[in-house]
């Protein structure tokens, strides 16, 4: 009893006495920099593969590991959803950004995927700062590294994209700043700041998208030497002023005074303005130097921009993608810099791929077409009045899929499921049209497995149309004029689902290519691997053994 009560009164100084840890403290990256490249194919690596430098893209293939044969196994194939999936681990059935705008099912209400009405602006009085993760329904590895460290780790997200930011940034996150086009600056919302970090006010002040559209945007080589693309001039490609033709030089300066700061993100300098303030996060909040491992996630939108615009066969795109090459050159010298060459993990990927153009594909005798969902919704409207006598029944075709009008069905007492069988017959005999595909009988559908997967992937029954069309290989939607310029994505098909993976840095094994097949949801499960940390509470996905060290 005497013991025990020397204890209890030593018990403070006893407590003092112990180490903080018994052994070595458990070995972490200092820092993980997620990129993630808006519409970058995998086949861009090698693409372009002669012309990029050492310390870009390159650099992942002779210190770290490229997973060849990644697959995004959802729909449909854009940039929230990419997003989501990406740092969640997880497919819209759970994390629920189920499109970049999607349908309430059940009121009809359309929805941007991080928009938020009751967060306030940081740094903007638009209404670009009213967006945050609150429709996001998963855990993203970002945010379990804050709850494993509590919250002594800290994370930054940056992109011009709001949904770019904001969805790998996950709930928790320090900060997610986005492009506000209107003013040229980055901005956050009440979400995540009260204010903007003074670091990000200075970088601001700078108005660095003025000075990055001083001069033309020239070939970085002589034009003649871009023979991974198409010749410069075609009619593929969607020119900056309406009546010119689509070709560089471009005089950005001119660009700036007519369509003002938004043009920055459709120019190779959108990337370079992104990864300047990545630099400038690292800086302003110390990331990878405060001794707790930190995380920057960094997304570049104008490769998206570019590649709607002109499509992957244009000089401008293979331009893009030697500066992009570039500038993440010296990015990665940055963080060999400030954090330490081997101290830091990069992850490189993609939200979504993109089809070669149709005219293009056309042209050289492909299987291809456009499917317009304005002229298919017309269609079915058409059918619906000649069968009920009202076009009510749908609100309309979005993301290929159908979004019935549930009010109206129950409002006319309509036998739902016979409507959604007339509606799937008369879709079915649609141009361009393979299959189409009643989303809550999936089972029942004769579809290639790999299709199917991706359509239960892809369903989230509040917020998708329950009637799902998968048009032919080669095929995508239009606008009703059938505009075939530049490119497009958003189906099942290889050219949208087939992204790079790439890996390098601390606790990375550089075994240079994994030919197995991966998944877009085993990034994150990798990750928290890598970190020792909670997998996302959606995850779905399985690491990558092969690319983590022993
Ligand atoms: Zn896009």
């Amino acid at each position: 009893m005497l013991l025990l009560l020397l204890l209890l009164g030593a018990g403070e100084v006893l407590y003092a006495s112990i180490p903080q840890s018994a052994g070595k403290a458990l070995p972490r990256p200092k820092l993980v920099v997620g990129i993630v490249i808006d519409q970058m194919r995998w086949d861009y690596l090698y693409r372009y593969y002669d012309r990029y430098g050492e310390g870009g893209f390159r650099r992942f293939l002779s210190e770290g590991v490229s997973c060849e044969n990644t697959m995004i196994t959802h729909l449909p194939a854009y940039t929230g959803v990419g997003h989501a999936t990406i740092y969640t681990g997880t497919t819209p059935a759970v994390h629920g950004i189920a499109a970049n705008d999607f349908t309430i099912q059940k009121t009809g209400e359309a929805v941007y995927c991080v928009d938020d009405g009751t967060v306030e602006p940081i740094g903007s009085t638009s209404a670009a700062g009213r967006m945050s993760p609150r429709n996001l329904l998963a855990s993203t590895v970002t945010d379990e590294l804050r709850i494993g460290t509590q919250f002594r780790s800290k994370v930054i997200s940056v992109s011009l994209k709001d949904r770019a930011a904001i969805l790998p940034a996950g709930h928790a996150a320090n900060g997610a700043y986005w492009f506000d086009s209107s003013t040229g600056r980055f901005i956050s919302s009440s979400w995540y700041v009260e204010k903007l970090p003074g670091w990000l006010e200075d970088f601001n002040k700078q108005d660095r998208p003025r000075a990055l559209m001083q001069g033309k945007w020239e070939t970085l080589y002589a034009p003649e030497t871009y023979t991974a693309s198409t010749p410069d001039d075609t009619p593929y490609e969607t020119p900056f002023f309406r009546g010119e033709r689509p070709v560089l030089p471009v005089d950005m300066e001119r660009l700036f005074k007519e369509k003002g700061y938004d043009i920055v993100k459709s120019l190779p300098a959108g990337n370079t303005l992104t990864l300047e303030l990545a630099r400038a996060a690292i800086a302003g909040e110390q990331l990878g130097q405060r001794g707790a491992t930190d995380f920057l996630a960094v997304s570049c939108s104008s490769t998206d921009y570019v590649g709607h615009q002109f499509g992957p066969d244009a000089v401008e795109t293979e331009d893009t993608y030697l500066r992009l090459d570039r500038d993440l050159a010296a990015f990665f010298a940055y963080l060999d810099q400030t954090v330490g060459k081997g101290q830091y993990t990069v992850f490189l990927t993609a939200d979504h791929a993109g089809t070669n153009n149709l005219s293009f594909q056309q042209d050289h005798k492909l299987p291809v077409g456009g499917f317009s969902p304005a002229r298919a919704g017309k269609m079915l409207r058409d059918s619906l009045q000649a069968r009920y006598g009202r076009t009510d029944l749908i609100r309309g075709i979005s993301n290929y899929q159908v979004v019935l009008n549930y009010d109206a069905i129950r409002a006319g007492k309509i036998n739902k499921e016979r409507l959604k069988r007339q509606l799937i017959g008369w879709l079915a005999d649609y141009p361009h049209v393979a299959y189409v595909v009643d989303q809550t009988r999936t089972a029942d559908a004769s579809i290639p497995e790999v299709v199917r997967e991706k359509i239960r992937n892809g369903y989230y029954p509040k917020r998708s149309g329950e009637i799902q069309i998968i048009v032919e290989p080669g095929c995508f939607d239009t606008n009703e004029e059938g505009n075939y310029k530049g490119t497009s994505h958003g189906t099942w098909n290889p050219q949208d689902s087939h992204i790079p993976l790439l890996f390098m840095g601390w606790g990375i094994e550089p075994v240079g290519r994994l030919f197995r097949e991966v998944h877009m949801t085993d990034i994150a499960p990798t990750i928290a691997t890598l970190l020792r940390i909670q997998m996302p509470n959606g995850c779905i996905g399985q690491a990558i053994p092969e690319v983590l060290k022993q």
